[in-house]
């Protein structure tokens, strides 16, 4: 047993110790040019896991030259050439799966199941977008009064800035990184300070890739504001690509106005999650687990309002609240964990606030209700019944193990209840009438819909949302547009001014 716990501290020792601790600006690891620098921490025991640079708005510039100078010979790089880079990178990044796991792990809290389940889906961009690089198609045709000729082609925006969170630390960098580099932007990227360590490993990882030196530039930072700042007013730069909250995303949407920036932003959610009364109960309770805990709440898609019919409402409650409960929380390192820490103690205080006032509101704890003592930031997986409508719970983003339950009796009140809400990005219909689950899609202002499905992301599809949840749409055969722009050329008559006929139709 003890052995097993050094080989385990020896791994995340040397694993901590292989990844990059600079930035990486035109290839090379540099340090900070004030020499500054900031710790992340492990969220599970509150301990320092590493210092890494912090770079400076300086730094910032630096980066965007190396981006900048990196861009045209970036730009005419044959798309199979930038699509087997993609290829190789998945293929690094699936043999270095454990290692990415791990250091999720450590640095997020995430148990180890489910940041292997992570690496699986953020690498999986990386072989899309290898597939899409070649396949990004323009138009060539005849004008309608069928004189000219129209010539579409699509073209990289330019260097790009994208700037990630700390929930999905792999899978909202290749997300980004992989259509960037199928469109031929180069690009500057900024981690979240909380998690970047998973950025610089995979910076690293597209390096040995084969990507040349200033496509991607990578500047964490203790300072976000200080690396946005001087970026969006700087003319050279054609686009940011955000993930974050909504406040952020809109300060960021006004800083890039000034430039009149292409933006792409990936912002915060109100997933309602309605059963209706004739679905299968023991299904939406599957799905109900995991479109709450996966990443123990802290997703963008996470449901935060389970909307269930008064007919079914105390069923489902009780199954899910015995699911809830049975969940093992502890160390993601931990192989029994299934429940990791929250990412910080701000975070873990905020949540229990929600569910204390939705309590004294008249909500029923049926499950869970407090955090857990430290180390860490733990909180008790917790289904509340009963919540009032109007109850802060339901208004806002919870990011963490709470499901907040009410009730609706007919279908147009559920939509009516699931649309009162500014965001409007995951949502998750039960039901076995799929006329039914047509029907309320088409009346629900959501940018993604699970029809029985629990989880619903994928690299195939195009995930984004509408209303305050965000612009614009990452994955699919949309994620490289978001990178391109379009360029039209008029062709004059071919057949003006010779003496070759014009082709009768
Ligand atoms: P956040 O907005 O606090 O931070 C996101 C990123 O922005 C981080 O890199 C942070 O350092 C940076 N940032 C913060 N303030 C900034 C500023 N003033 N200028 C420039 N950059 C700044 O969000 P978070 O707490 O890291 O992530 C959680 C939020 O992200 C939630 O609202 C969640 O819904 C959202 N999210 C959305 C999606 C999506 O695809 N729609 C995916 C994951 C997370």
């Amino acid at each position: 047993m003890a052995e097993t716990t050094t080989l385990t501290i020896d791994r995340e020792t040397s694993l901590l110790a292989s990844v990059p601790t600079g930035l990486l600006i035109n290839g090379e690891w540099v340090e900070a040019c004030d020499g500054g620098t900031f710790d992340v921490h492990d969220p599970a025991t509150g301990s320092v896991l590493t210092t890494l640079a912090s770079a400076t708005s300086e730094d910032a510039i630096a980066a965007l030259d190396a981006a900048d100078r990196a861009q045209a010979s970036w730009a005419r790089t044959a798309p199979r050439v930038r699509s087997e880079i993609l290829r190789r990178a998945f293929d690094l990044v699936t043999a270095r799966a454990e290692d990415f796991a791990l250091l999720m792990t450590l640095e997020m809290g995430k148990p180890l199941a489910e940041a292997r389940g992570e690496v699986a889906y953020g690498a999986e961009f990386l072989r899309w977008f290898a597939e899409e690089t070649v396949r990004d198609y323009g138009r060539y045709l005849t004008t309608p009064e069928g004189k000219n000729k129209i010539l579409v082609q699509h073209k990289p925006v330019g260097p790009c800035l994208l700037i990630t969170p700390w929930n999905f630390p792999l899978a909202m960098v290749t997300r980004k990184v992989a259509p960037a580099v199928a469109a031929g932007c180069t690009m500057v990227l900024k981690p979240a300070k909380l998690t970047p360590l998973t950025a610089q490993y995979f910076a690293q990882t597209m390096l040995e890739a084969g990507l040349p030196a200033g496509v991607l530039n990578v500047v964490a930072s203790s300072s976000a504001a200080g690396i946005s700042g001087p970026l969006l007013k700087d003319s050279r730069l054609r686009k940011v690509s955000f993930t974050g909250s909504t406040p952020v995303g809109k300060r960021l949407m006004a800083d890039a106005a000034q430039n009149v920036l292409r933006t792409s932003m990936e912002l915060g959610g109100n997933a309602p999650f309605i059963v209706f009364e004739d679905a299968d109960l023991d299904a939406a309770v599957e799905g109900a687990m995991a479109a709450k805990m996966r990443n123990m709440g802290e997703a963008c898609t996470a449901a935060n309002r389970f909307l269930v019919h008064e007919s079914v409402a105390q069923e489902f409650t009780r199954k899910f609240a015995a699911a809830m409960g049975a969940l093992t929380t502890g160390r993601g390192t931990d192989p029994d964990s299934q429940v990791g820490p929250l990412i910080d103690g701000s975070v873990r205080d905020d949540i229990h606030a929600l569910v204390t006032a939705a309590v004294d509101a008249g909500a029923v704890a049926v499950t869970g209700g407090a955090p857990e003592n430290g180390p860490g930031y733990f909180y008790q997986p917790t289904v509340l019944a009963d919540v009032p409508n109007g109850a802060a719970i339901l208004g806002q983003e919870i990011f963490g193990p709470v499901a907040p339950v009410t009730t609706f009796s007919t279908e147009a009140e559920a939509i009516k209840l699931a649309n009162a809400s500014e965001y409007g990005l995951a949502s998750y219909l039960y039901s076995k009438d799929f006329n039914r689950l047509l029907r309320v899609a088409e009346q629900i202002e959501f940018g993604m819909v699970g029809f029985n499905a629990g989880v619903i992301s994928n690299a195939a599809a195009p995930f984004g949302g509408v209303k305050q949840s965000g612009l614009g749409r990452e994955g699919g055969s949309e994620g490289i547009a978001e990178y391109t722009t379009t360029q039209y050329i008029g062709i004059a008559d071919p057949y003006a001014n010779t003496h070759t006929p014009r082709p009768r139709s």
